[in-house]
């Protein structure tokens, strides 16, 4: 790698490890990835990796098709995903996925819906372009599915209509968000995630 491209490694690396001591990554679970700031390829979490244990070597490359690019390993298998986004937004450089309690759970339950809604928080501001607690975000839910081109397909047809996304649910499943590079990502992850817990508890006080 060059020197560059191994410094982001290294950051996304040790985000990844940040994100697995939280039990953001059961089992080999949750995927990650950057845009090489040398050449635009895209470099992905190889498939198959404990998060605890993941290196710099677990990450390959591949085009903004999803083909790996001189590896015989296989990328992620929500590989598609990661690229929709890095199509879709040229401001987004590193894209992380994570499967969550409770990202899971809520997802599961407000699937019906369509979204979620995080609204009057402080900890919204952590999020791109949030100046005021006064304010909503909703953060889409989309019905789980294997097959990755027909997933793109919707969540591209939905993201026709509604710019400004700040990420989106896998009903069931995780969370999609991205930033502008590592740090911004990470911060999108902790906020959303922090939020979706205080969803979550607010319920006790619903009746
Ligand atoms: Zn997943």
């Amino acid at each position: 790698m060059q020197a560059k491209t191994l410094q982001w490694a290294s950051e996304l690396v040790d985000c990844i490890h940040f994100l697995h001591q939280k039990g953001f990554a059961p089992a080999t679970s949750s995927n990650y990835s950057f845009r090489n700031p040398e050449d635009g390829t895209i470099m992905i979490s190889a498939s198959g990796i404990d998060k605890g244990t993941f290196n710099t070597s677990h990450l390959m490359a591949i085009n903004l098709n999803g083909q790996a690019l001189n590896d015989k390993r296989k990328p992620s298998a929500e590989t598609l995903l990661h690229t929709m986004i890095y199509k879709r937004l040229s401001e987004a450089n590193c894209v992380l996925h994570t499967h969550t309690v409770f990202n899971t759970v809520l997802s599961a339950a407000l699937r019906q819906n369509g979204y979620i809604r995080l609204e009057g928080y402080e900890v919204l501001k952590g999020l791109s372009g949030i100046k005021t607690h006064d304010t909503f975000v909703d953060i889409p839910i989309f019905d789980n599915s294997q097959d990755m081109s027909e997933l793109a397909e919707r969540i591209e047809n939905y993201w026709d209509g509604h710019q400004g996304l700040h990420g989106f649910l896998l009903a069931g499943h995780g969370l999609y968000t991205w930033g502008k590079d590592i740090a911004s990502a990470k911060r999108q992850i902790e906020v959303l995630e922090f939020l979706f817990e205080c969803y979550y508890r607010m319920q006790i006080f619903q009746t």
